[in-house]
Formats: structure tokens, C-alpha cells, sequence
């Protein structure tokens, strides 16, 4: 889905916790040669959050948007995904305009939490207990993604279902530290719920980043 907001002059810089070409590891473009650039700065506070040094923007190094797609450009992948952090606090219309015109998809992962800019091809919306999607955003998801934690993110789940497009695609997710857990649990639900997908996090199983 695309979405192309009105631009502004911001955005033409960003903090950028790390940048990398790996596998993506969860979701639809699971197994995809992707670049991945981990914007700093995240206003949702999960507990369970893995990335917890991406929460302060102001600890990353501040790039300019033409040195991050000439980065992206030296590898062969033309799928870039943007995280964080939460990439929807900055305005992402920049960085993905510019990606696209050098010829990628753009991809986001996001919480929802803040208002979409940015011309997106896909957008992966994994919504957070922490702070609320905002109901614009999941109305142009074209994946959720809910991480489970314990039980009854079931339900959570299902209450998100029901605010996004019949096109979207679904997907539950063990949280990682309690995937022994709750894995069985997804995946019985699965069986009884065909509608969603196990998204598996393959990356940390196959020890790339
Ligand atoms: S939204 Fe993402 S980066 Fe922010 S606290 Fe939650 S898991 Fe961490």
C-alpha cells in the first residue's frame, strides 16, 4: 500500500541507531535479503523491548538522507525496511522518497502509535499495549503483527483484527524470552484460527541480526 503524505523540509536528516543488510526475519517478507535502517527514538516504553538503547534519539548520530541511501545502494537487496525505535516519530517522507527513487521498496515497522508519513510499499503495524495505534494507521497496514506475551494478547489480537483492511495480513509472534512457552500456544490457535500466521523471529534462530 502506498501512502504518500504531504512533504515537508523535515526528515532530510535522521538519527540512526544501526544500519544492516541481513535476512528479514518475521512477517510476510520473512527470508528476504533486506537493509535495514534502526531509527533512534521511541516514545512506546515496552517492557519486553530488546532495543532498549534506540528509546533516546538523541544518542544516535544524526545522517543525512543521501548518505543513508547511498549506503543502502552498496548492497545488491533493493527492499529496505525501517524500524526503530519508533520510526513515526520523524517524518519518514524524505528517506522514502528518496529510497524509492534509487529504486527500493520501502518497508516500516511500526507501533502505529504516532501519525504515518512517508511513501510506503508495505507497512508492518505491530501494535503495543504501551501506547495505542492510532486508528489512521491501522486503517493503511498491510501487515499485523502481534507479539505474544501470554494469553490473553489472543484477544488483543483479535480486537486489532477487527480495525484493519480484510486485505491485511495477520501474524502472531511469541514474545522471545517466553517463545517456549507461548509458541505452543500460537500455534494451536493457528490451527483453530487459519486466518493468522506464525511469525517465528527466524533471524535470531539463524544468528544473523
Ligand atoms: S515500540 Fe518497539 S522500540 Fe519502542 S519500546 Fe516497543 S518494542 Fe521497543
Amino acid at each position: 500500500m502506498n501512502f504518500s503524505p504531504n512533504i515537508t523540509l523535515t526528515g532530510t536528516t535522521l538519527p540512526v541507531m544501526e544500519s544492516f543488510y541481513t535476512l528479514q526475519g518475521e512477517g510476510a517478507y520473512q527470508g528476504h535479503a533486506s537493509w535495514f535502517i534502526r531509527l533512534g527514538g521511541c516514545d512506546v516504553g515496552c517492557v519486553w523491548c530488546d532495543v532498549k538503547d534506540s528509546w533516546d534519539a538523541s544518542k544516535h548520530p544524526v545522517k543525512p538522507i543521501s548518505d543513508l541511501v547511498a549506503e543502502a545502494s552498496a548492497h545488491p537487496g533493493r527492499l529496505a525496511v525501517i524500524t526503530g525505535g519508533e520510526p513515526l516519530l520523524h517524518d519518514c517522507g524524505p528517506l522514502t522518497i528518496a529510497l524509492q527513487e534509487a529504486g527500493f521498496r520501502t518497508h516500516i515497522e511500526t507501533s502505529g502509535s504516532s501519525p504515518l508519513s512517508g511513501s510506503w510499499n508495505w507497512i508492518c503495524l505491530s501494535p503495543k499495549k504501551f501506547k495505542a495505534p492510532l486508528p489512521e494507521v491501522l486503517g493503511q497496514a498491510d501487515e499485523l503483527k502481534v507479539v505474544v506475551y501470554n494469553k490473553h494478547d489472543f484477544a488483543w489480537a483479535e480486537q486489532h483484527a477487527a480495525l484493519v483492511s480484510t486485505t491485511c495480513k495477520l501474524f502472531l509472534q511469541p514474545e522471545w524470552s517466553r517463545k517456549e512457552e507461548m509458541t505452543p500456544q500460537i500455534v494451536d490457535y493457528i490451527l483453530a484460527h487459519p486466518q493468522w500466521t506464525l511469525s517465528a523471529q527466524v533471524h535470531k534462530f539463524i544468528n544473523v541480526p
